[in-house]
């Protein structure tokens, strides 16, 4: 699949559910915490179909996200589906980290991680914007900072190796500045890619007054001063739009994320996204979506699908809204990030 501007669609990321046992401040705002009722959520019969037609037209990389993806019920059964289904070569997952050590009783008292790993899943993302617990607390809503360090430390025992867990940072003024230095610090002890990701208007716009936006250049500006100078390392890859550096005197590698200031950021986007309701996105920082849950509940053909899909291919812009006074329509924690 390839779009209007010569972007070949090979990337899908899919949310399973809208639902999350955190309330970050930047995804879930206060004021719309309600989850969607059941029947609206497509079953994982229903995700699969999509992605196994996705695959077909030549999505080869899956990220399964939400919400939190590790709270759905039955997530283990639904890699195991997502795993057969040709084509698809790369599968990772985006989660908060929280549930990532607790036993699973019904596949013999192994972690979540170590039934990821079971399970096919290649790469794990882990966000953590803070490593001082009443940081975290305050960020996310509850207290889990330990559940989420011992999350990463599960992640690394079950074998998702250096360039297998990747860290993410959302940069907010005022809240994580200061965690900068002990972020790096805990990336390079642990052997992790951490990242650091600007705020976007993808629940609110009032997350990104000047009281809290932190952009890329000034986290950089932090860095430099205590590391020194960065050195670009563009040939260092991720699927994102990350673009990477490496801290001088060190291997170590740092991702940043910059939606709002980077005016680069959308030039080699691969990405579709499946919302967890079943509307297709072509971009995070756009309004269209397009659904295919109603033609799938009406019986469509694989054909008729791979058009929906063909579709909204074509309609993906250039670029995303995000600079243009964007009001966002949804909560991100309804999107998928
Ligand atoms: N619950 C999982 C997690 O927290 O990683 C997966 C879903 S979450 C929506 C995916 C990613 O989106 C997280 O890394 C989160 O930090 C990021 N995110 C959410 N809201 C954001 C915002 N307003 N700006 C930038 N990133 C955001
Ligand atoms: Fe939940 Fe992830 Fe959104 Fe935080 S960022 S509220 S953990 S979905």
């Amino acid at each position: 699949m390839q779009d209007l501007y010569g972007h070949l669609i090979s990337y899908l990321r899919v949310s399973i559910t809208d639902r999350c046992n955190e309330r970050c401040v930047y995804c879930m705002p206060q004021e719309l915490q309600e989850w969607m009722p059941r029947s609206e959520i497509l079953t994982y019969e229903e995700l699969v179909r999509i992605i196994r037609v996705g695959a077909s037209l030549g999505v080869t990389k899956l990220r399964v996200t939400g919400g939190e993806p590790l709270t759905r019920q039955g997530v283990l059964e639904f890699f195991a589906l997502v795993r057969e289904i040709p084509g698809i070569r790369d599968i990772g997952i985006s989660t908060n980290g929280s549930l990532l050590s607790r036993p699973v009783p019904e596949k013999g008292g192994l972690t979540m991680a170590e039934c990821l790993r079971s399970y096919g899943v290649r790469t794990v993302n882990v966000s953590l914007d803070t490593l001082d617990r009443a940081t975290y607390a305050r960020t996310t809503g509850r207290d889990y900072l330990p559940q989420t360090l011992a999350g990463i430390d599960a992640a690394r025992v079950a074998g998702f190796g250096p360039n297998e867990i990747k860290v993410n940072c959302v940069l907010m003024r005022g809240r994580n500045e200061e965690q900068l230095v002990p972020l790096i610090e805990y990336a390079r002890e642990n052997a992790l890619i951490l990242r650091f990701i600007e705020l976007m208007p993808v629940s609110t716009t009032d997350v990104l007054s000047d009281g809290n936006f932190l952009p890329i250049a000034e986290a950089k500006r932090r860095i430099e001063a205590h590391y020194g100078g960065l050195i670009p390392a563009p040939h260092f890859k991720t699927n994102g739009p990350a673009s990477y550096y490496q801290l001088p005197g060190s291997e170590q590698k740092i991702g940043f994320i910059g939606a709002m200031t980077n005016l680069h950021f959308c030039e080699n986007c691969n990405k579709l996204r499946l919302t967890c309701e079943g509307k297709l996105r072509p971009c995070l920082g756009s309004f269209l979506e397009f659904d295919i849950r109603e033609p799938l509940r009406a019986g469509a053909t694989d054909e008729e699908l791979r058009r929906v899909f063909l579709d909204v291919v074509a309609r993906k812009p250039k670029q995303h809204d995000f600079r243009d006074n964007y009001q966002p329509n949804r909560r991100m924690v309804a999107i998928g990030g």
